[in-house]
C-alpha cells in the first residue's frame, strides 16, 4: 500500500500528482493523514499570504435566474421563492457601507437575469469603479457571450468566478438540465482568462452522486487551467429542488480537499466558503486552517438576504455588515490570523499590470457604440 504520508510530501515538493496517485490520496485518508495535509497546506498558505486573510463583500444583486441547475435553490423551478433585485443604488449602499468597514473588493453575484443586459451591468461596474477606484470588482454572472465579458472587462471588472461545478461528463448532466452543457462552461472560463480577467473555478464537495473519479478529475483539470481562484463548499440540500433528499458534503472532505488545492496551486486564493460555515459553526476557522486565504462576507441588504437561498440554513442571514465584519474579525483572531485590508490580487498578476488597469476602463458609451460596430 503506498503510504499517504510520502504522497503529501511529495504533492507538497512537486506540487502535482498523477490523477491515480490524488485517488490513492483520497480514497485512504484517515484523521492523521489529513491533519499532517492540513498541517503543510496551512504552512504553505501562511509562505505566500502570511497570517492575513482577505475579505471580500458579497453583494447578491439578483435572484432571478433563467437556468434549473438542480442543486440551486434559485433554480427557475422553484416558484415558493419571492424574486428580487437591487436597484443600483441599493447596490452602491452596500459598496459604501463595505467601503467604510475596510472592504477592497466587491463581488457582485446573482443567478442568469435577463434584466441585467449588458448595458445596466456596465453601467453598474463603472459606477462602483468611479466611485470606488481603488477597490477590485468581481463578477459571478453565469454565462455570458465572449463579447459580453469583454466589455465588462474593458468597463473595469477585474475578476470573475464561475465554478466549473464538476469536470466529469456525466457527473454535470446528473446536476444540470439538458440546456446546459460542461463543454460551454469550461469554453467560458477558457474565454475569462484570455480576456485577462482574474478568473475563478471551482465544485460542490459531496453534490449527488459525485465519485472519486469525478473528484480526481476536478482536481487535474484546476491544476491544469490553473485559476487565480478555486471556490471549494460542501453541497447542502435545498427543500425545494430535486437534491432536497440527498445528504450535505462532509466537513472533512471539504477541509481535505481545500489542502490538496493549496498544495496544487500554493499561490491560489481561496475561500473558506460561507457554505463551510454554514454546516459547522467554526466551519470557516477550519477552513483557514487547512490552507483557505479568503473569506467572502454577505454586504447584500438584510432584507434581501434570505432570498437569495442558494442551499438551506445558510448563515448570517439576519446580520448586519457591522456586526458580520466584527464577528470575523474575533474569529479570525482567535485562531491567530487577521484581516488583510488590501485588494488582494493574485500573486499571480503582475502589480504593474494591476496600476495599468486602474486607470484604463472605457466610458460605457464608447463600449457600447464599439459593440454596435462589432469591432470587439
Ligand atoms: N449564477 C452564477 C452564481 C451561482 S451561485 C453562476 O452560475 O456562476 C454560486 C455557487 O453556489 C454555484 O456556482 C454553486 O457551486 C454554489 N451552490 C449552488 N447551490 C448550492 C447548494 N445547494 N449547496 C452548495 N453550494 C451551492
Amino acid at each position: 500500500m503506498t503510504n499517504l504520508f510520502s504522497l503529501i510530501d511529495k504533492l507538497h515538493q512537486e506540487q502535482n500528482l498523477s490523477g491515480q496517485e490524488l485517488k490513492v490520496l483520497i480514497e485512504g485518508r484517515d484523521q492523521k493523514t489529513a491533519e499532517y495535509l492540513y498541517d503543510k497546506a496551512r504552512q504553505t498558505a501562511i509562505a505566500t499570504f502570511g497570517r492575513g486573510i482577505y475579505l471580500r463583500g458579497l453583494i447578491e444583486f439578483t435572484n432571478y435566474c433563467r437556468n434549473d441547475c438542480l442543486y440551486c435553490g434559485l433554480r427557475k423551478s422553484n416558484l415558493n421563492l419571492e424574486r428580487y433585485r437591487l436597484s443600483l443604488s441599493q447596490i452602491l449602499d452596500c459598496c459604501a457601507l463595505g467601503h467604510k468597514l475596510g472592504f477592497r473588493t466587491f463581488v457582485l453575484q446573482g443567478g442568469e437575469d435577463h434584466y441585467f443586459d449588458d448595458e445596466r451591468i456596465l453601467q453598474i461596474i463603472s459606477e462602483i469603479k468611479s466611485a470606488y477606484p481603488d477597490c477590485a470588482l468581481t463578477l459571478s454572472l453565469g454565462e455570458k457571450n465572449p463579447k459580453s465579458y469583454k466589455l465588462f472587462y474593458q468597463a473595469g471588472a477585474d475578476r470573475y468566478l464561475l465554478r466549473h461545478e464538476t469536470r466529469n461528463e456525466s457527473h454535470y448532466r446528473f446536476l444540470h438540465p439538458k440546456s446546459m452543457s460542461l463543454s460551454h462552461r469550461l469554453d467560458c472560463l477558457k474565454t475569462l482568462k484570455d480576456i485577462g480577467y482574474q478568473v475563478g473555478c471551482g465544485f460542490m464537495v459531496g453534490s449527488p452522486e459525485q465519485s472519486v473519479q469525478a473528484l480526481t478529475e476536478d482536481l487535474l483539470f484546476i491544476k491544469s487551467f490553473e485559476p487565480h481562484m478555486v471556490g471549494l463548499g460542501p453541497f447542502i440540500p435545498h427543500q425545494e429542488t430535486p437534491f432536497r433528499d440527498y445528504p450535505s458534503g462532509s466537513l472533512e472532505l471539504t477541509l481535505y480537499l481545500l489542502s490538496i488545492v493549496r498544495l496544487l496551486l500554493p499561490k491560489v486564493l481561496l475561500p473558506a466558503t460561507t457554505a463551510l460555515g454554514t454546516i459547522h459553526p467554526k466551519g470557516r476557522e477550519l477552513g483557514i486552517l487547512s490552507g483557505a486565504n479568503v473569506i467572502m462576507p454577505n454586504l447584500s441588504p438584510v432584507e434581501t438576504r434570505k432570498k437569495y437561498a442558494l442551499y438551506d440554513n445558510k448563515i448570517c442571514v439576519e446580520d448586519r455588515p457591522t456586526d458580520c465584519h466584527a464577528c470575523l474579525k474575533t474569529r479570525l483572531s482567535s485562531i491567530g490570523y487577521e484581516i488583510n485590508v488590501g485588494r488582494g490580487d493574485s500573486p499571480l498578476v503582475a502589480s504593474s499590470e494591476i496600476d495599468g488597469l486602474l486607470l484604463a476602463p472605457l466610458p460605457i458609451n464608447a463600449l457600447l457604440k464599439e459593440r454596435k460596430g462589432e469591432s470587439l
